[in-house]
């Protein structure tokens, strides 16, 4: 084995001086056992800082510090084991295959996920039940508009928030540790005269969550922020972990810069790593701040490193996207430079009517496919996960497979929903909302039955459900299905058949009423084999449940049939999923004002600004080839009374003739000669008037 200075020479050498500088931040000091200083690195998209952070996991530990007692928190679980991934490859090329770091970091994930685990070791401390049952934001929902029917808001006032909006307020008062007068006042002032039904309906809300042992995702940083208020249980979790570093650090809110700042009061053991430029949560109350004020909030300040080359895209895609960004109404930092020689400019089409659109994007993907770039290295991008339907039609008729991050979930499939329901509520009596979903699965229940069968779970919360439910007496039409719903629910909740057989009792149970309920069951019923299939990969029913709702698995094209995973896939994404990844070729759909800009965003400057941003996000996933691809027209049925049902679409406010000059333009699916025209790049186009009109000057 070569001695550290050797072998930190030959590792990290594909790394600029930059990056090296934040790879060996505070390295002395871990050498002696004591904590670096705090680091920040705030650079462009693409610069390498996920790459960097990965590196910086692997020195440290080469040089002594523990990997159980490093915490990494990335935006997604996919984030967290691409990390571990290549942190460990770095490991091994130093020491060898099984030397250090051979199992993976303990604690490498969302924050989410480690609150859920913080949680549960703690649960007997802290007043929680250790089996707590996790909302993902589907269910919080549904929980919400149980809590609003009770309290008799939805019926009769027409104004009042609608369910989603109900939880946005709520998660955006919690998120930004703000009061609930202020966030009316800013992000909803259409609500502004519902502030007290709306506190005694979060009250309400926070009860209900109480008495049933469920979190929701706020519920779960909140309480993590809260342990971190406790002086014993603080300084226990400070001394569990000598290193904290997080990715994406723009896109954290209040209580997570509280929850590393009593991890690291001092800032000792801290890297963040984020972009300004490239934060697009503030809807859901990230706090861009965080990442502008780190450096000063410690004292000494953080160590600042920025990063200025890009090694992702070509450099007429990053001439592009900085004219993109340069359009701000805030200045972020310098232009980035590309370290790629060549490449095509990029593409703004315009596409007759979202046929068009749907026609090219699949054209060019073959295209591509074609001249050797696989599916997998191409994605296509949205603002909006609906925005993709149309395009699944048609890559399902082409039998092009693909993926969807974002957007519907896998697990957010009403099938799939279903059956999690049965498996939660078998977990956990209490969960309601679990309870009501499953209830209602059955013929001749509808909700006002289930609520009767539910108040007498209620009563006797410590009961097996079996036993409380036998003793009432379901309506007629129910009744044939319902000894067999009993003899299932007893045996989930008896754990006589142990984990992970049990997702297949359920689905033995649920394929009686699939068809009933659910049109297509044998595509659901291979979606609900392979939902088996994840869930044998978990230890238990409770670890699957919270793991899932935490972080779903991604959903797979239901039409297309689940590819394997040597398969290869086109991408399809939200925006908003598409966060750190990139791509060799990259479309992204419906640059329209209306799309992005969002219709629902354009309410303040800061709304139109982080939509912005999510249009530089998309556009900077690309490596070498971006098409941004604006339909004229769309169909609306809504609209079909006037005219011929088309509504036409203005191109993206953030595409001026300024920023379109550094693109080539292309227009398809035109339907006159005019077409052939069109296509033909800008790059070649002349003023033919200036050259008609010169013979008079
Ligand atoms: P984003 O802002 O989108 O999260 P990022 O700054 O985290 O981007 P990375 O994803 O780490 O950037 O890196 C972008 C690409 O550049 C990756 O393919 C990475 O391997 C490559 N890269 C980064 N640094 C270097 C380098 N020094 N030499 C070669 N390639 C690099
Ligand atoms: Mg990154």
């Amino acid at each position: 084995m070569s001695k550290p200075a050797e072998r930190d020479q030959e590792l990290f050498t594909d790394l600029n001086d930059q990056q090296r500088a934040a790879v060996f931040h505070g390295l002395d000091a871990v050498a002696v056992g004591e904590v670096p200083s705090p680091l920040l690195i705030v650079a462009g998209a693409g610069t390498g800082k996920t790459k960097t952070l990965t590196a910086r996991v692997a020195n440290l530990i080469l040089n002594g510090a523990d990997p159980g007692r490093i915490l990494l928190c990335t935006f997604t679980r996919r984030a967290a084991a691409d990390m571990t991934r290549r942190a460990q490859a770095i490991c091994a090329e130093a020491l060898g295959p099984r030397a250090v770091l051979a199992d993976g970091l303990d604690w490498a994930g969302t924050f989410h996920a480690t609150a859920n685990r913080l949680l549960r070791a703690y649960a007997h401390v802290i007043g929680l039940a250790p089996n707590f049952t996790v909302l993902d934001r589907g269910d919080a929902e549904d929980l919400m508009n149980l809590v609003r029917e009770d309290l008799g808001f939805s019926g009769q006032h027409k104004r009042f928030p609608k369910k989603g909006a109900c939880l946005a307020i709520y998660s955006r008062t919690v998120n930004k540790d703000e009061d609930l007068e202020t966030v009316l006042h800013h992000a909803f002032p259409q609500y502004a005269d519902w502030v007290d039904e709306l506190r005694g309906l979060f009250r309400a809300y926070a009860d209900t969550k109480e008495r049933r042992d469920l979190l929701d995702y706020d519920d779960l940083l909140q309480l993590w922020a809260a342990m971190m208020a406790e002086p014993d249980i603080a300084e226990e979790l400070r001394g569990a972990f000598d290193h904290v570093l997080v990715d994406e650090y723009q896109d954290t809110n209040p209580l997570q810069a509280r929850i590393l700042q009593g991890l690291c009061p001092n800032g000792r053991g801290l890297t963040v790593v984020g972009d300004d430029a490239q934060s697009i949560f503030a809807f859901r109350g990230a706090e861009v701040r965080n990442i502008l004020d780190f450096a000063h909030q410690f004292d000494p300040p953080a160590q600042v490193v920025t990063l200025e080359e890009n090694y992702r895209s070509s450099q007429p895609i990053l001439t592009a996207t900085n004219a993109i960004i340069a359009q701000a109404a805030e200045g972020h930092r310098k232009e980035l430079r590309s370290t790629k020689c060549g490449g095509d400019r990029p593409k703004l089409v315009t596409a007759r009517d979202e046929r068009a659109q749907v026609d090219y994007v699949c054209g060019q993907i073959l295209a591509a496919f074609e001249a050797g770039t696989r599916l997998q290295d191409q994605a296509v991008l949205v603002r909006t996960g609906w925005h993709s339907g149309p395009l699944e039609i048609e890559l399902a008729r082409r039998n092009i497979p693909f993926v969807k991050y974002g957007g519907l979930k896998f697990l957010e499939a009403a099938h799939v929903k279903d059956l999690v329901a049965l498996l939660r509520w078998a977990e956990n009596p209490r969960d309601e909302v679990a309870g009501f979903r499953t209830l209602q699965l059955l013929p001749g229940i509808g909700p006002t039955t289930a609520r009767k069968a539910l108040a007498g779970i209620q009563q006797h919360a410590t009961a097996p459900i079996a036993d409380t439910l036998d003793a009432f007496t379901p309506p007629p039409a129910a009744r044939d299905a319902w000894p067999d719903l009993l003899a299932t629910i007893h045996t989930l909740e008896s754990g006589a058949t142990p984990w992970p057989s049990q997702p297949g009792i359920a689905r033995d149970w649920y394929a009686t009423h699939l068809e009933r309920l659910h049109e297509n069951p044998a595509a659901r019923m291979r979606d609900l084999e392979q939902l088996e299939q994840i869930a044998a990969g978990y230890p238990s029913r409770g670890q699957f449940l919270s793991e899932v709702a935490l972080d779903p698995p991604e959903a797979t094209g239901d039409d297309a049939g689940a590819p394997n995973i040597d398969d290869d896939y086109l991408i399809l994404s939200t925006i908003h999923s598409a966060k750190g990844q990139e791509w060799s070729c990259v479309y992204v759909l419906n640059c329209t004002d209306g799309c992005i800009p969002s219709d629902m965003s354009t309410g303040t400057v800061a709304d139109i600004e982080e939509e912005r941003r999510l249009l530089y996000v998309a556009a900077t996933r690309a490596k070498n080839d971006l098409h941004l691809i604006h339909p004229q027209r769309f169909y609306r049925t809504q609209q079909a009374k006037h005219g011929d049902g088309y509504v036409t679409a203005p191109v993206s406010r953030f595409l001026p003739a300024s920023v379109q000059d550094h693109f080539s333009r292309k227009a398809v699916g035109t339907p006159s000669a005019t077409a052939k025209a069109s296509e033909v790049s800008s790059a070649r186009s002349r003023n033919l008037r200036a050259v008609v009109k010169s013979r008079w000057s």
